[in-house]
């Protein structure tokens, strides 16, 4: 068994914080080299203690002050390092073997990308990188190498229902065999709240989600059905998959995390309680199973699944997903950054859960007035992003 050196990008978060418990269920396999986070930094200065981290990564100086008072641990402090390229650095870090790419949104996709082209074994839960990068993204797992383990849960699932590649290398083709990849959604907090009253919802009961502990972010893209846009994207990419085969289906209970349809009516399925310490240890052990921590599930005791259809009239976000994929990249990052501000300013109460819909409608409909294109640099998407975000953020304002 060789020791893996960890890089989390993001482990204050959900994400990183479940990576933080399955890794201490298994000292013997990981050590921790680096952390990093935005804004929880006394958070960031207990954790770094507990599992002693060799080195962290915290967005500017005052940051760094902050965790130099919040400094408890014994021994001396880790390397504090400053600011983005630090993080960039950080998962290109040759003293790293493995990168949790926990960093919720766009700003993650620099130092995910990074890790990508430095041949790291990448466990991916940074779907946005994926949303608005994803040629970019797997040309550099294929070019270097890297090892590519989805944490998502879908797409984790998936994984675990395609034949195996031993190696988790990049798939350049639609896996042999496969008719189409069945995407499963919970459907979230409103999926069946009168739809007249959605315009008055709060963001805690948009984040209430029924069966999942999530950030706040991910938490409105569910109840909104954006995120299950962003998966179908990421799945495209990550199993070379055409969109068109790629199918969305409601199911409340979210023990079945997703399913792959073989050509001879054969469909697997990957079942499980929700919670992200499965997938997580799935990556981080992968190819050895290894304790999760998790509870098992009685299939009894749950008595039932259930499935249905979607339903776009009550999930816009979710047909606005499928037209920016068929309208091409600069859509998608229109989407990804678009959607990004308006569920800032609906967690922050400047605007209302029904008008996100509508600043990635308007957003949307700015782009498909221009030449399409795809982007061969991080710079060009990184610079419609902020295009986006500028305009995306007049709109929240003006609303
Ligand atoms: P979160 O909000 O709980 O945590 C986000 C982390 O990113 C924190 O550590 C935060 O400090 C850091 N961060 C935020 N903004 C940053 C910035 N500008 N620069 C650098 N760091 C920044 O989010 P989460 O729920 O853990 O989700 C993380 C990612 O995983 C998201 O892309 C999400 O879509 C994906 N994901 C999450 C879950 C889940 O169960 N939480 C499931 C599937 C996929
Ligand atoms: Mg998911």
């Amino acid at each position: 068994m060789i020791m893996q050196n960890i890089c989390i990008l993001g482990s204050t978060g959900s994400i990183g914080e479940n990576t933080l418990d399955v890794i201490a269920r298994h000292r013997d396999r990981f050590a921790v080299q680096t952390l990093s986070a935005y804004s929880r930094i006394e958070r960031l200065a207990q954790q770094a203690a507990v599992c002693a981290a060799r080195a962290v990564v915290v967005p500017d100086v005052a940051a760094r002050e902050r965790f130099t008072r919040a400094w408890t641990g014994h021994g001396g402090l880790p390397e504090i390092r400053v600011g983005k390229q630090a993080l960039v650095d950080s998962a290109a870090d040759p003293q790293v073997t493995t990168v949790m790419a926990a960093i919720v949104g766009a700003a993650g996709l620099p130092p995910t990308l990074a890790a990508a082209r430095a041949g790291k074994r990448v466990l991916l839960a940074n779907k946005e990188a994926l949303v608005a990068a994803g040629n970019l993204f797997m040309t550099c797992v294929r070019d270097s190498g890297a090892a590519l383990l989805p944490i998502d849960s879908e797409h984790n699932a998936i994984f675990q229902c395609l034949p195996r590649s031993a190696d988790a290398r990049a798939r350049s083709e639609r896996p042999d065999g496969v008719r189409r990849l069945l995407l499963t959604a919970s459907g979230g907090p409103f999926r069946t709240t009168d739809v007249s009253l959605l315009a008055d919802v709060t963001p805690d009961q948009a984040c209430a989600h029924p069966n999942w502990r999530m950030g706040r972010k991910i938490s409105v893209d569910s109840a909104t059905m954006l995120n299950k846009g962003l998966e179908v994207i990421e799945a495209h990419w990550l199993f070379a998959m055409p969109v068109a085969d790629i199918h969305v289906v409601v199911h409340p209970q979210s023990r079945v995390h997703s399913m792959v349809e073989y050509r001879d009516g054969s469909i697997l399925a990957q079942l499980g309680q929700p919670d992200m310490r499965i997938p997580i240890a799935y990556g981080l052990g992968f190819p050895d199973r290894i304790d999760s921590g998790v509870d098992l599930l009685s299939l009894a005791a749950l008595g039932h699944l259930d499935f249905e259809e979607p339903d776009f009239a009550r999930f816009p976000c979710l047909k606005l997903s499928f037209g920016a994929v068929r309208a091409g990249q600069a859509a998608c990052v229109t989407l990804n950054a678009a959607n990004e501000v308006a569920v800032a300013n609906f967690l922050g109460r400047r605007i209302r859960y029904t008008e996100i819909a509508r600043v990635i409608e308007r957003s949307l409909e700015r782009q498909a007035g221009r030449p399409s294109c795809v982007f061969n640099c991080l710079d060009d998407v990184l610079a419609l992003d902020r295009e986006t975000r500028t305009f995306a953020s007049e709109l929240c304002l003006a609303l």
